[in-house]
């Protein structure tokens, strides 16, 4: 199926992860993808013809000149995913200032950023989309996740809120919601385990359905959202999480 034909979409975090799932399946679906990531090397290894910048969303100047450069040659731009993100791990009193000042400013900012240097472009599309990656731990209440749950949930609102300043634009605005999804992310956060194999099985046990989510998973509930397919659909959270939330 050919849902993205000839829409061209810009992915952050692409090069690994959901990020590098989502630009792989909407470059399968017929889409012109960019992604731009820190590690845009990581991209020319794979098959799939994506375009791949450096930028680090932290920082404005390496934004805007890499969204300029990726819709001066995708010739425009019909869809965002602000994908790119970092974990911490756990209470308040863990994480000094420079940790949370660290953490936002790649979790939500680097979002805004994004967004603000696309949005000029996305006005000039019939089909505009944003997709903010975001996570259940925006509303679950995770043990051990305090700042992490708390970029997540500024992602939340955040989504939220562009959707309404967007809408009558004719760029919708929405996010989705992972549940522990198996990435390059969380195989580093096993291996830090003592035994890999039993804290993974241990994570698996709690998924209601036996196991984590996959990353093409979330793709398919990103590229659903970034297409025509949701054309009435903004300022709604999609949850990826096996039915986690439900329990
Ligand atoms: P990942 O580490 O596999 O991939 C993240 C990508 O983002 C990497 O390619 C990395 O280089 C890039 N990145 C990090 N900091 C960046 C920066 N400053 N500028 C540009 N690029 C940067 O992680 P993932 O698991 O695929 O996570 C992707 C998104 O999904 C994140 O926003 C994360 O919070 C969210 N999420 C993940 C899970 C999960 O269980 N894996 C669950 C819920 C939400």
């Amino acid at each position: 199926a050919q849902d993205f034909g000839g829409l061209k979409a810009l992915v952050t975090g692409g090069a690994s992860g959901i990020g590098r799932a989502t630009a792989e399946l909407l470059a399968a679906r017929g889409a012109r993808v960019a992604v731009l990531d820190l590690n845009p090397e990581a991209v020319k290894d794979g098959d799939k013809p994506l375009l791949a910048y450096r930028a680090d969303v932290t920082d404005d100047a390496s934004v805007r000149e890499a969204v300029a450069a990726a819709v001066a040659d995708l010739g425009g731009l019909d869809v965002l995913v602000n994908n790119a993100g970092i974990g911490a791990q756990g209470t308040v009193e863990d994480n000094d200032d420079d940790e949370w000042h660290r953490v936002l400013d790649v979790n939500v900012v680097g979002m805004v950023r994004t967004a603000r240097a696309a949005l000029p472009h996305l006005r000039a599309s019939d089909h505009a989309a944003i997709v903010n990656t975001c996570s259940i731990a925006a509303t679950a209440g995770l043990p051990q996740r305090a700042l992490y749950s708390a970029t997540k949930g500024a992602v939340y609102s955040l989504t939220l809120a562009m959707a309404a300043d967007h809408i009558r634009e004719g760029i919708r605005v929405n996010c989705v919601n992972p549940g522990t999804a198996d990435t390059p992310w969380v195989g580093r956060l096993l291996d830090a385990a003592d035994d890999p194999a039993a804290e993974r099985a241990a994570l698996e046990a709690r998924q209601p359905t036996g196991r984590l989510v996959s990353a093409d998973e979330v793709a398919g509930a990103i590229a659903y959202l970034a297409s025509p397919l949701s054309g009435a659909t903004s300022g709604t959270a999609l949850a990826v999480d096996g039915g986690m939330q439900g329990l």
